[in-house]
């Protein structure tokens, strides 16, 4: 078994980016500004974006967090999108879900300009990347296929099992799989609940891809021998041996299939921190040649 280090390709992607943004402002042009919204107290909400807060200011991006009320009106919160997208010094912007129940989420992401919408949730974002048009990735399926890249794993002719079809994570990450290009051109196959039994779709996976949210669900009778396990669940499991009384597990049982896979990735130091690198790649990409 080879493990796929996530937090090492991670740190290569941000000393890449690093060093672009570097050369960027000694030759007098704009640092890449990354704005982003958070509305209400989610705990972990907060978390997730004061940490892509402090990620932009280690690599020498401009960001700036906008905080506010859960009670916030959706006019309220479509008025600070408006105002980013006319700013110049912003090239991308996120809003963290969820967002309170009273908002229409789609309401509120479909009015981010898709040339800044460096999440990828946009429907011209996503509708491009169905018909396989440069568009911005969602951040998790693409730090999947960039750790596919830089782990050299052959993907054209193998088939690909997507467990998952949410529309952030499962449905990009199958739609990037099978379109005719380099580090795709996969067969794919993508299972969900409606799914009598996933085992038998899961078994005949080259590369299988779980995104279910649903802790350590994917065991050794699920995988193929010498298969690639690609681990994006992040999931809390209470441990009293840990202090903090939790300890965070993947959707696949990492230790009962370890040993049958190719290759396999952690949780935690898997498709997490590759995440939050792909979030300032696509920042830096709309601040450079852009997408379209
Ligand atoms: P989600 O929106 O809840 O979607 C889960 C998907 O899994 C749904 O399509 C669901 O099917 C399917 N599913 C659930 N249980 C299943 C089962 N027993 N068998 C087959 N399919 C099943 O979740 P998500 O946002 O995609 O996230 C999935 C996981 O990835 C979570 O653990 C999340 O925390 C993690 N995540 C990690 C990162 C990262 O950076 N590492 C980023 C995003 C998400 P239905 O459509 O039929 O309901």
């Amino acid at each position: 078994m080879n493990l796929i280090n996530g937090n090492e390709l991670a740190q290569q992607v941000r000393t890449e980016i690093t060093d672009t943004i570097n050369k960027m402002v000694a030759e007098g042009k704009q640092r890449p500004g990354l704005a982003l919204l958070l509305v209400g107290e989610n705990p972990a909400s907060q978390v997730y974006v004061n940490s892509k807060d402090k990620d932009c200011k280690e690599v020498g991006m401009y960001s700036e967090i906008r905080r506010m009320p859960a009670e916030s009106t959706q006019d309220e919160i479509i008025a600070v999108i408006k105002e980013w997208n006319a700013d110049e010094k912003i090239h991308g912007m996120i809003v963290q879900l969820p967002l309170p129940k009273h908002v229409n989420e789609f309401e509120v992401i479909s009015t981010i300009h898709p040339e800044k919408d460096v999440d990828g949730f946009h429907p011209i974002n996503a509708g491009r990347l169905l018909i396989g048009m440069p568009c911005f990735v969602s951040c998790t399926p693409a730090g999947v296929v960039e750790m596919i890249k830089r782990y050299k794993i052959e993907t054209k002719g193998k088939h690909v099992v997507v467990v998952g079809r949410s529309n952030i994570v499962g449905k990009p990450m199958a739609n990037l799989m099978y379109q005719k290009n380099e580090y795709a051109n996969a067969v794919v196959t993508i299972c969900h609940t409606g799914a009598k039994d996933i085992t038998q779709y899961t078994r005949q996976a080259d590369i299988l891809i779980v995104a279910v949210g649903v802790p350590l669900l994917i065991k050794k009778e699920d995988v193929k021998p010498g298969a690639v396990v690609i681990d994006v669940g992040m999931n809390r499991i209470i441990d009293e041996t840990k202090k903090s009384g939790y300890r965070l597990v993947g959707d696949v049982d990492f230790d009962d299939v370890k040993d049958v896979c190719s290759f396999i990735t952690p949780v935690p130091g898997g498709v997490g921190p590759m995440t939050r690198a792909m979030l300032l790649h696509n920042t830096l990409l709309s601040a450079t040649k852009g997408i379209y």
